[in-house]
């Protein structure tokens, strides 16, 4: 990926997707920050050349404070992924919750503003690459999830501004879209919903490889993949764009 040990930032990345991103960058030689609500340091073992602090993306101060001290460490950021992200129990449209509707734009959209505010000074004077997670659920219509999808489909705009605006700086913005990817956090969803009369996620998960084309469905590390990919070189006259990572269930 790199010519020199990169400087990355990863949202999220306790857990999931995003820990799968850190690492896989830790093996590309990067070297890096994990920002994550908690500071779970016996949950979490960050990759080789991570540390991990604890930031609430919804909370300006605390990102701006964490970028100060990144900045101190490393002096310049390459690549931030922009990955941490909720996902609200299934609600009608009649049902929603206004409270949880902004609690889920605050993580989703605003945590994302924020973290590429308080980066891009840091990656101004050499240029990078910045990578959202989106999800598939902005580019197609999901059932029972307004807030969400609302908030990842924002998220593709965001992202478009973002490159036009940084492309002057070299600073590439790009998207990646997960399709379903059974974590912990989705397997405990499906569990809930699964209480509520919905299928388990052997189920679930059985219904999704049948309907993709590839017969399955993608990985954290497939997610991984591509984020590598767009954070590198090889992705480096690619800027505003969704990269969907689903193993076809966009399109099936
Ligand atoms: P996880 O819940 O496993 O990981 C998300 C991480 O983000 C957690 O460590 C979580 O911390 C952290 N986080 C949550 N809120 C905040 C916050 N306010 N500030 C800082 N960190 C926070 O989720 P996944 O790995 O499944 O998903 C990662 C991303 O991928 C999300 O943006 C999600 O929307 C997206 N995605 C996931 C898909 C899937 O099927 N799994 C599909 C499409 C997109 P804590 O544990 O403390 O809550």
């Amino acid at each position: 990926m790199t010519d020199d040990a990169r400087s990355v930032l990863v949202t999220g990345g306790n857990r999931g997707i995003g820990l799968a991103i850190a690492q896989a960058m830790s093996l590309q030689g990067a070297r890096g920050c994990i920002f994550d609500r908690r500071n779970v340091a016996v949950a979490c073992i960050a990759p080789e050349g991570f540390a991990t602090s604890a930031v609430d993306v919804t909370s300006e101060a605390e990102i701006a404070a964490r970028f100060a001290e990144l900045k101190a460490i490393h002096g310049r950021l390459d690549i931030v992924v922009a990955n941490a992200g909720i996902v609200p129990p299934w609600r009608m449209p009649d049902a929603i919750d206004l409270d949880e509707w902004n609690r889920v734009f605050a993580v989703n959209v605003t945590g994302v503003a924020a973290t590429i505010k308080h980066a891009v000074p840091l990656m101004k004077a050499r240029g990078g690459s910045i990578v959202i997670t989106a999800s598939i659920n902005a580019l197609r219509a999901p059932e029972r999830q307004m807030a969400y999808t609302a908030s990842k489909t924002a998220l593709i705009g965001l992202m478009r501004t973002a490159a036009l605006d940084l492309g002057q700086y070299g600073i590439r913005v790009n998207a990646v879209a997960p399709g379903a990817v059974m974590t912990e956090a989705l397997r405990r969803r499906i569990a809930d919903r699964a209480s509520a009369g919905g299928a388990d996620w052997e189920a679930v998960e059985a219904d999704l490889k049948a309907r993709a084309p590839l017969g399955e469905i993608a990985s954290e590390a497939d997610i991984a993949n591509a984020a590598v990919f767009l954070a590198s070189d090889w992705s480096r006259r690619i800027t505003g764009h969704v990269l969907p990572v689903d193993a076809g269930l966009g399109i099936a």
